[in-house]
């Protein structure tokens, strides 16, 4: 018998991509297409919101023509946050898709910080008050977009990030849904009690009825009838949730790192909600049978994104790849160290109008020494996350999973190791994200019985053993704990 397929659509930031799975988790096929970003004013990031859905068709569409068997089911993962607002009757956006890195809202957010809205917002929500997330995103649009809070109050018009807007088009506007994972990232859904939240839509003045559906991870997310085959939407998840189920993180203390152009760290830490002291994130990893499982969050805005300005910006290198070789042609990093903060300092730190740093240059110091800096600097960002995740949860950890670009970098996974003086594991699934969709797919059309099939299915490529003395650690440590009081000074 043949086995069965499964697709995943990865609605990202920087591409919509279409893939095709076995049900092993092996990539069978794979179709792209690049995502123009807008920026029309500086702070301001947009997309439109009918190139996300004609990628996303396209790209699926491609895949389908050349598989040679149908795929058993579809499963959805996108980039969290962004923020679309349509007409329920046309389908056209009233504006266009506004990104999470989108900052226009940083006014707003302070003013709701000067009424003392952020305890209450990280109480229900597990987030801090930023304009990172979808809430004072959708605010914005209604006040600002002619004739769009009125068309709201009447029920007119619908809200949703990317995989709601996704699957609202594949089943031809039948089904308004989102799923728990996305829901948690809007800063409207109260995490505890699972469901919207009458006292934040009240603070920023926002109908009920432009929401979604939320529905579990796992679910009955409509048929994709715009396909050229129509296949069942089994499972919808953020991406960044995704890529924790597709690196298999079913327990509770397990974490994953994702290094692609930001890096993100997330913890499994079970059905219990409870705040970081840490300034770390609380939102929902996913949410099977009615039953949610909570993950703390870290996110660093730079990670990848440092290696391409070197290639890009400094010209250093002509390929990401080469940044290895670079690395490792000096013997150490002769002091030198880049703190990437191009766009503010993230997680634990959380400062917005820091900016990156080089620093410990000398005479000697070779372009080797910049690139070697520059993936050191993601073992000490993952540091900083790790060491507060570990200190929030009270649970001792001595492994993480990675994946993303990065962790293709052997020099950066065995230094990641040595820092954090912990295993470092890299999956024979490097599609994290999309496999993590799939699995969700899997399991809703019941390929999959439950996640103890991808747990099973989770194999290991690669493992990075710490081999640094104490003393060589705590010395490059302080090195990098004194980088960043210099970009926090
Ligand atoms: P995204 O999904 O955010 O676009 P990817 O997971 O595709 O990101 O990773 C791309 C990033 O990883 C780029 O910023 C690139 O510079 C970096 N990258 C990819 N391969 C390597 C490598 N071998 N060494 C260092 N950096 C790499």
């Amino acid at each position: 018998m043949a086995h069965k397929t499964l697709l995943a659509i990865d609605q990202g930031t920087t591409s919509s991509r279409s893939i095709l799975f076995s049900e092993f988790g092996e990539v069978l096929d794979i179709a792209q297409k690049e995502l123009e970003i807008i920026t029309p004013h500086s702070g301001w990031v947009e997309q439109d919101p009918k190139h996300i859905w004609d990628d996303v068709l396209q790209t699926a569409n491609v895949v389908l023509k050349r598989a040679n068997i149908k795929p058993t089911a579809l499963g959805i993962t996108n980039q969290r946050e962004t923020t679309i607002i349509w007409d329920r009757s046309t389908g056209e956006p009233v504006y266009n898709a506004i990104v999470w890195q989108d900052r226009r809202t940083a006014d707003l957010c302070n003013r709701l910080r000067a009424e003392g809205y952020e305890e209450l917002i990280t109480d229900k929500t597990g987030l801090l008050l930023d304009p990172y997330f979808s809430a004072t995103k959708i605010a914005w649009i209604l006040d600002n977009v002619n004739g769009a809070r009125e068309r709201a109050e009447k029920g007119e018009l619908a809200f949703g990030t990317p995989e709601s807007w996704v699957i609202w088009n594949l089943t031809g506007g039948k089904k308004h849904v989102s799923d728990a994972t996305n829901a948690s990232r809007t800063m409207l859904y109260n995490i505890r009690e699972q469901c919207w939240d009458n006292e934040l839509l009240e603070m920023l003045d926002i109908p009920k009825s432009l929401l979604p559906e939320v529905l579990d991870n796992v679910a009955d997310f409509g048929v994709a009838d715009a396909l050229t085959q129509p296949l069942k939407i089994c499972g919808a998840a953020g991406d960044q949730q995704a890529a924790l189920i597709g690196q298999a993180c079913f327990d509770k203390g397990m974490i994953k790192s994702t290094y692609g152009t930001g890096c993100f760290a997330l913890m499994n830490i079970g059905s219990e909600f409870s705040v970081s002291k840490n300034r770390l994130l609380t939102t929902c990893a996913y949410c099977l049978n009615g039953n949610i499982t909570y993950a703390l969050e870290g996110s660093v805005f730079i990670a990848g994104a440092a290696i391409q300005w070197l290639r890009d910006g400094l010209q250093l290198f002509g390929s990401a790849p080469e940044s290895e070789a670079l690395a490792l042609s000096v013997k150490d990093n002769g002091g030198v160290y880049m703190v990437p903060a191009f766009t503010g300092l993230g997680a634990p730190y959380w400062e917005p109008e820091a900016r990156g740093l080089i620093c410990g240059l000398g005479r000697e110091t070779e372009k080797a020494h910049l690139a070697r800096a520059a993936l050191e600097a993601q073992a000490y960002q993952t540091l900083d996350l790790i060491g507060a995740m570990c200190d929030d949860s009270g649970i001792a950890i001595d492994t993480i999973r990675i994946d993303g670009g990065l962790s293709r970098n052997d020099f950066m996974c065995s230094f990641l190791s040595d820092i954090l003086n912990r295993d470092v594991e890299v999956p024979k699934v490097n599609e994290a994200t999309a496999w993590g969709a799939a699995v969700l797919a899997a399991i809703g059309i019941g390929v999959f019985e439950d996640f103890e099939d991808a747990k099973t299915r989770w194999q290991r490529q690669k493992l990075f053993q710490s081999s640094m003395t104490v003393s060589e650690r705590d010395k490059l440590c302080q090195g990098w704990k004194e980088a960043i009081l210099k970009v926090r000074s």
